[in-house]
């Protein structure tokens, strides 16, 4: 198996805060991980560490390597090429469109990184590109709101485009921070299924973080959990067991163990997991 993610003995402190505790796991390629944890347990803040925005302690040894490149170490960014970082892509809870812009060209913004920069900047498309852009929007569901202004769209319709931008980009490792955290339950069911089969069908390397543990477990084979910035749990989503939820989610709301809205949705419809 080939490493996608390596993470060894990050550690971020914001003030006296320590909001990660020496972390540490490797991620294979083609795998679907969920980061799980309540709130403020550290989630967020190892994505962006993953994906370059955050940078760790300095006084730390840490060291993060993403595709066989190394990201960063003991702190410091290590300068990467535009190719390396078109092989990641990225999907956040606020979608991240340019609203005035059509569907079309939000998606078509995923090929920018391997585009002439002139192009890029004339915005530009060639028809080859316009094809690959449509093949990604008919995966996800889109293809009809091609022309649509991207801020007239649903949450969940926005996250699609999202997805369908990583596709057009080509990304091997997929990161999203709560991309259903804004969505209504059959939107949210609808991106997590999407992002379910682009890791299977296509081999992707997905990392998600989630605060609800029902939809990781619908999706997700196997769970990172954060608790309080340390590792509390690396495995098998169906190893974290009820005790194990329990110690997890202590002294924070339990309702967030299960976001019932989703369950009941759920229910309702046949579906099978991986
Ligand atoms: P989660 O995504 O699991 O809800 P976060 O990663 O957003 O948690 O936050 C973890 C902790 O780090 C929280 O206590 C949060 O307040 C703190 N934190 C995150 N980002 C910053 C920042 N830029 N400055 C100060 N504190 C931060
Ligand atoms: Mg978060």
């Amino acid at each position: 198996m080939t490493t996608a993610i390596n993470v060894e003995g990050i550690d971020k402190t914001y003030g006296t805060h320590k909001a990660l505790r020496h972390i540490e796991f490797t991620i294979n390629k083609g795998e679907i991980v969920t980061l799980i944890g309540p709130s403020g347990s550290g989630k967020s803040t190892l994505l962006r560490h993953l994906i370059g925005l955050t940078k760790a302690d300095r006084q730390s040894t840490g060291k993060i390597e993403v595709l066989g490149h190394v990201l960063q170490r003991q702190g410091h960014l290590v300068a990467q090429g535009r190719d390396y970082r078109r092989r990641s892509g990225y999907i956040f809870q606020q979608f991240n469109l340019v609203g005035r812009l059509s569907v079309m060209t939000n998606v078509l913004i995923g090929h920018l990184g391997a585009m002439p920069r002139w192009r890029s900047l004339a915005g530009r498309f060639t028809k080859k590109e316009q094809k690959l852009a449509l093949k990604a929007m008919e995966r996800v569901g889109i293809e009809s709101l091609a022309n649509q202004r991207a801020n007239t769209l649903s949450g969940g319709q926005m996250q699609r485009v999202a997805i369908a931008r990583a596709l057009v980009q080509d990304a091997e490792v997929i990161f999203a921070d709560e991309p259903i955290a804004s969505l209504d339950p059959r939107s949210a069911r609808e991106v997590m299924e999407i992002l379910q089969r682009i890791n299977h069908e296509d081999g992707r390397t997905v990392v998600i973080t989630l605060h609800q543990v029902d939809v990781a477990r619908c999706y997700c084979r196997r769970a990172i959990a954060l608790k309080e910035g340390g590792l509390y749990y690396d495995g098998p989503i169906e190893g974290l067991t009820d005790i194990l939820l329990q110690g997890l989610y202590e002294n924070s709301g339990l309702d967030e163990i299960n976001s019932s809205s989703f369950s009941q949705s759920r229910s309702t419809t046949a579906h099978t997991t991986n």
